[in-house]
């Protein structure tokens, strides 16, 4: 049979649909080079009808395809479902929806954010698929690497903003394309090339853990000075919606703490030029311990949300670097990121 390619379309999750191999889609599609090429919207590819043993089929889709927008909005009824509270907390350069998840009646609120870096997918696969383990676990009363979660659940309130970037991830999955609203730009952000592995910013080149007022001036006098794949830190701080969108949604809340996830280095970093209150050390100790991550005081950087979060409020802020290796990390990096974030999640709804 002939499939017609959708947004947010990518081979491991077409063969996965279709339940065949991402390898069988090469086969009988000569015009896709790996399992690297991008599916773009309106293509037709061959489906071929393999008969394989149930036992064969990759039956969790969790660990093996990537996770988008149009993921994360296929999520939601389920999410709704289990009693989690989404909201939009404002639009993306592109008009797509930013969502806040959250979760606990408690009085003390914490924030975690991920999908910040265009090619940074696997942290927005694993905050979205933790706070639905999260409810399914509060829902049937059971705790979880031993920790109680109805009970944690009665004193915090858990915020998630699982995707900061979707306009840039989509990209990064899904490759530019006639009809793309940002075709030109892109290219021209790009000089021509149409690989996007590399690309972590939004979709007008702006860097969006480079937009904070926190020592802004000097990041950005040491990072590209033009639109650009990644480190533009943008004309001036807060100018991107996405990030505006994030800085106004924590003004709007009084964060005990936040942890923003990213993917690069296996480290947690928690200080920024000194501004971080005495209690961080111990509390990255902790994460530390949770999910054998490093911790790094900070990576001599400025602009970034933490170092905002921390500078702003005086109170702790860390971001989590799962996994390592070059961006995309690749499909199969997902088991160990969900593993060792896991805990290293439920050790920060108790620090
Ligand atoms: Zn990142």
């Amino acid at each position: 049979m002939n499939y017609t390619v959708q947004l947010g379309d990518t081979i491991a999750k077409v063969a996965y649909k279709f339940k065949v191999r991402p390898f069988d889609l090469l086969l009988f599609n000569p015009h896709l080079y790996s399992e690297q090429s991008y599916l773009s919207p309106g293509l037709v590819i061959h489906i071929p009808k393999i008969k394989m043993e149930q036992s064969n089929i990759v039956s969790d889709i969790q660990l093996r395809t990537e996770f988008g927008q149009m993921d994360l909005e296929k999520k939601i009824p389920d999410l709704k479902e289990l009693g989690i509270v989404v909201d939009i907390i404002g639009y993306s350069v592109m008009n797509k929806p930013l969502y806040a998840l959250s979760i606990g009646s408690g009085k003390k609120e914490i924030f975690y954010s991920a999908g910040w870096h265009a090619n940074e997918w696997h942290t927005s696969k694993f905050l979205t698929q933790y706070i639905e383990e999260l409810a399914l676990h509060q829902e049937k009363g059971l705790s979880w690497h031993g920790y109680d979660i109805k009970k944690i659940l009665q004193e915090v309130r858990l915020y998630v903003v699982p995707l900061v970037n979707p306009d840039g991830m989509d990209l990064v999955l899904q490759g530019i394309y006639e009809g793309h609203p940002y075709l030109k730009e892109v290219l021209a952000i790009n000089k021509g090339m149409r690989r996007f592995d590399h690309w972590s910013s939004n979709i007008r080149g702006v860097d969006l853990n480079h937009q904070w007022p926190a020592g802004w001036e000097i990041e950005a006098k040491e990072s590209p000075q033009e639109p650009w794949s990644r480190h533009y830190s943008g004309k001036a701080p807060l100018t991107e919606p996405e990030a505006i969108a994030v800085h106004q949604f924590t003004k709007q809340h009084s964060f005990a703490y936040v942890l923003a996830f990213h993917s690069q280095g296996q480290v947690i970093y928690w200080g920024y030029r000194g501004m971080e209150p005495l209690e961080s050390k111990e509390m990255v100790g902790r994460l530390s311990l949770a999910s054998s991550y490093t911790p790094i005081h900070t990576a001599d950087s400025d602009g970034g949300y933490k170092d905002w979060f921390i500078q702003e409020t005086g109170r702790p802020g860390f971001t989590i670097e799962v996994g390592v290796g070059t961006n995309p990390l690749p499909i199969e990096a997902y088991g160990e990121i969900w593993s060792n974030n896991c805990i290293l999640a439920l050790e920060g709804l108790v620090l």
